[in-house]
């Protein structure tokens, strides 16, 4: 791995185009055209923003983008059971800890 890290990695299957795994609401990957709008931690169960500050803080520190998943909407996130994240979503954090 070059460069920046990411947040929006995405694969190139062999047909060319290119393709986005994303998690759906029944927590299963499935092949997208579209990238991600969100991004989620799979063991820490938390959905945020791409370019979510504590999220890029966590793939530079490593250990994180094995465990990262991408999300086509909030929706998606909530319904797979994630929950938005205190740093990037606050508005959205605060509503679902009142919820
Ligand atoms: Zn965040």
């Amino acid at each position: 791995m070059t460069g920046t890290p990411r947040a929006d990695l995405e694969t190139v299957p062999e047909s060319g185009g290119r393709t986005y795994s994303l998690l759906g609401a029944d927590r299963r990957l499935y092949r997208s055209a579209a990238p991600g709008r969100f991004g989620g931690h799979r063991k820490s169960r938390i959905y945020g923003r791409l370019d979510c500050p504590a999220a890029l803080r966590a793939i530079v520190g490593g250990g994180y983008a094995a465990h990262r998943v991408f999300f086509a909407d909030e929706q998606t996130a909530v319904a797979a059971g994630y929950r938005p994240c205190a740093v990037c979503l606050p508005g959205a954090y605060a509503a679902w800890k009142a919820r």
